[in-house]
């Protein structure tokens, strides 16, 4: 129809256009659908609300057919089979303590865990009346005599933040089982690809899509995914009743990101590695701590359970080096920013000081008598001879 058939006045047209849009337009993308109302054919749709099998689509905060589409595929791509989609990564993690742990409740965190996962339990346990305690990341089937009858969750991170240590995921997963108690792993570094929790029994998968799925250091997304059904609608329930929802159009970055998300895994892979190998051949550096290397806790679990590593790891400079000629060092690197959020294109580094982090007295490890100051570094899709000279001109000005 022509434009000027309407018989509407003006402000009717402006909300209610009549319009005739051929169907047929086919393409790669997902549409992008922005809404908070949701429209209803009639009052008996709109008073199902509540039950899923009569009506699917009830508010804009809950679902679009945009993140509709981006939590069927991460649940694809992890093998488990329903997502939920948080405002951040820590979002996604700050629901899981909310939907499964009340007062009286006992979890257990592993003392390499994501930095705010940590504030987020001593937060819970200092307000909540939850109890949450450390354990050490190599505790593998010891985890068994750590377990209490109110223990409730069991969280995992692999390989732990920034110190990079593998867990062994199938001896704390029986343990868990044997006492009905449920597991939940940070899986954000292997982004789904490279490690599958749901083959290993666990219960919950935590990814931060801010990192390799987005893949632009432009936006921030989490998401919760699970095998269970049960599990789901519980979890579902407390996302609904906290107001969490995400925008169409981040959910569209994510999706755009997705498509590249396994061919750029294996370009950082490949490139860390690389690197990684390099810097062990270097006499400023102590130790490498990526899990495909050998000086890595956790590298035998690595072997055993990962199908390929991703962009980021730590190195431990020699304890000759003082903290402000580490920092000089990475202030000195000239490709790589200083930044905390990976899984972009660009590379990054960042030092740590890892005693302040663990409990007293516990790092560095026994034996490790060389070992001072660590810096994270990732690897980002710049070509590898640029990356190694910017390290190298870095370590041998600053490093002496
Ligand atoms: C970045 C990160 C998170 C949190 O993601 P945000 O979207 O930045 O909140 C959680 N876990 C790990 C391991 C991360 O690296």
């Amino acid at each position: 129809m022509s434009a000027s058939d309407s018989s509407r006045y003006i402000k009717t047209i402006a909300v209610q256009p009549e319009l005739d849009i051929a169907p047929g337009f086919d393409s790669f993308s997902t549409p992008t659908y922005r809404g908070s109302t949701v429209v209803f054919r009639n009052l008996a749709e709109l008073r199902a609300y509540g039950d899923r099998s009569k009506t699917y689509w009830r508010y804009g905060l809950h679902a679009t057919p945009t993140s509709e589409a981006l939590c069927q595929q991460l649940a694809q791509i992890e093998g488990g089979r329903h997502t939920l989609l948080f405002p951040s990564g820590l979002g996604a993690i700050s629901l899981v303590y909310f939907g499964l742990l009340r007062t009286g409740d006992d979890v257990l965190v592993p003392e390499n865990v994501y930095g705010p996962n940590r504030d987020h339990g001593d937060w819970m346990a200092r307000e909540f009346g939850i109890t949450v305690r450390p354990y050490h990341p190599s505790v593998g089937a010891g985890i068994a005599s750590m377990i209490q009858p109110n223990t409730r969750l069991i969280w995992m991170e692999s390989p732990g933040s920034v110190t990079m240590e593998v867990p062994d995921t199938e001896a704390i997963v029986a343990a868990a089982k044997a006492r009905g108690v449920l597991t939940a792993i940070d899986n954000t570094w292997s982004a789904g690809v490279y490690y599958r929790p749901f083959e290993k029994g666990i219960d919950i998968s935590v990814q931060a899509l801010t990192k390799y799925q987005s893949g632009g250091s432009d936006v921030l997304m989490g998401a919760v995914i699970t095998r269970d059904d049960h599990l789901h609608d519980r979890l579902k329930r407390t996302r609904m009743l906290m107001g969490w929802g995400v925008s169409a159009d981040d959910c569209y970055l994510v999706l755009r990101g997705l498509a590249s998300m396994p061919v750029r895994l294996a370009a950082h892979d490949r490139a860390a590695r690389e690197v990684a190998e390099w810097l062990t051949k270097r006499p400023e550096v102590a130790r490498v701590l990526h899990p495909a290397l050998p000086d890595c806790p956790g590298h035998a679990e690595w072997l055993r359970d990962f199908s390929g590593a991703s962009g980021l790891f730590s190195i431990i400079l020699h304890s000759r080096y003082t903290r402000e000629q580490v920092d000089a060092f990475v202030e000195a690197l000239k490709l790589f920013a200083i930044g905390w959020s990976w899984g972009g294109a660009h590379s990054l580094a960042v030092p740590y000081h890892v005693d302040t982090m663990r409990p007293a007295g516990t790092w560095p490890p026994a034996g490790w008598e060389n070992a001072g100051e660590l810096v994270r570094l990732y690897i980002g899709l710049e070509d590898t001879r640029d990356l190694i000279a910017d390290l190298k001109q870095a370590l041998e000005s600053q490093l002496r």
